[in-house]
């Protein structure tokens, strides 16, 4: 089997290192791609560090990547050599159960084969992310990029783009409504831009002061601080929306508390630990508490769309692939504006 360049953890302990992972052969249906640039989703570091648990090693990270199609199997009919393509958090799914055949493969009935720390549907060979010179990914799981987007830009769209759209779509985000973005980073900056694309006022509840401007230029029409206590009174009854992407625990039922009647709070952050949440938070207004996991695959192609439509990318800061353990710690200590892009080629 073919081999490529990577990085990968070894284990929870241990920095991210060089390391080679084979590919396979490309297949009638697959796609070979040269994978230009790479987002950092913090969901890499929370599998790296073993937070949630189960991680498998080696792990070769990230599933928010961009590429050039260098070859393409007999029976490929979507893509060419040459064209630009994109591989999000999914590499295959079972196809047929009634998950799928809704086209909400993140919820395949078998288990959906994730990007990395995880294994294809044969349930034995483990999978590898973009942290990575190449991948090769079956067609259907492969995602059309337009020409002449920024590529570092684009990356970040197939995880922090699909995780904040589907539910903004899911919950029939528009025009005259009211959204609050709770965490101001790789997803909250994306959900402040779709939000807004989508007409909605959106209010960005962040616990940095500094990100003010940054919340405004981003499309926000209100900012309001969360580490002040005032802000949960002023802004008590107000959202018809509230998209939690905050990456550690919190207590939760201040944010209810800022819901209309009807409203609904939509998790998409995955902290480790968990907050209780009291009946009463809900009960009084028939609020709804959810949670939403990233999108099918003709949603993402669907987002991809939308966002070439609109212009829309992710605010990047381009790093090198030997930058990665620096770029985690700072993603932790909350200084990143707002996604790290991996450019390959230093690889
Ligand atoms: P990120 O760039 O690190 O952003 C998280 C933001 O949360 C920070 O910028 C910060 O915003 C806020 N925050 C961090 N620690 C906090 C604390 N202790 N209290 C309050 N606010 C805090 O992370 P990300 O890549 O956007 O990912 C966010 C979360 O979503 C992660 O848990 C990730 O695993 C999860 N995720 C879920 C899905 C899904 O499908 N559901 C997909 C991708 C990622 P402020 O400075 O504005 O307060
Ligand atoms: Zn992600």
């Amino acid at each position: 089997m073919p081999t490529t360049k990577a990085y990968a953890a070894q284990s929870a302990k241990t920095p991210l290192a060089p390391f080679e992972i084979s590919r396979r052969q490309v297949g009638d249906h697959d796609v070979l791609i040269d994978i230009a640039f790479c987002g950092v989703c913090h969901s890499d570091v929370h599998q790296v560090r073993d937070e949630w648990g189960g991680s498998l090693y080696p792990m070769v990270p990230g599933h928010e990547i961009v590429g050039r199609v260098a070859k393409v199997g007999r029976s490929v009919s979507r893509f060419r050599e040459g064209d630009l393509a994109g591989v999000g958090c999914m590499v295959d799914a079972c196809r047929t159960c009634p998950s799928c055949a809704r086209g909400l493969e993140q919820f395949c009935e078998q288990g959906a084969a994730m990007t990395y720390n995880g294994t294809l549907m044969d349930r034995a060979t483990p999978t590898h992310g973009g942290y990575s010179k190449q991948i090769v990914v079956d067609e259907q799981f492969t995602l059309r990029v337009a020409p002449g987007v920024d590529l570092a830009s684009a990356a970040p769209l197939l995880c922090a783009g699909i995780t904040t759209y589907s539910p903004l779509r899911h919950w029939k985000v528009g025009r005259g409504q009211r959204v609050g973005v709770v965490g101001l980073g790789g997803l909250g900056h994306m959900g402040v831009k779709l939000a807004a694309a989508m007409g909605a006022e959106v209010t960005m509840l962040s616990t940095s002061r500094a990100k003010e401007a940054d919340a405004r230029r981003l499309g926000a029409h209100e900012f309001a601080l969360t580490t002040d206590r005032a802000t949960f009174k002023r802004l008590g009854g107000r959202f018809d929306l509230l998209l939690d992407t905050i990456s550690a625990p919190h207590d939760l039922n201040a944010y209810l508390a800022l819901l209309k009647v009807d409203g609904a709070m939509v998790l998409v952050g995955a902290p480790p630990a968990a907050e209780p949440v009291e009946a009463f938070s809900l009960i009084g207004g028939r609020k709804t508490l959810a949670g939403s996991l990233i999108g099918g695959i003709a949603e993402t192609q669907e987002m991809l769309d939308f966002c070439a439509a609109h212009r829309i990318g992710a605010d990047v800061e381009v790093i090198a692939i030997q930058q990665i353990n620096e770029a985690y710690d700072r993603m932790v200590r909350n200084d990143v504006r707002y996604r790290f892009s991996i450019d390959l080629s230093t690889l």
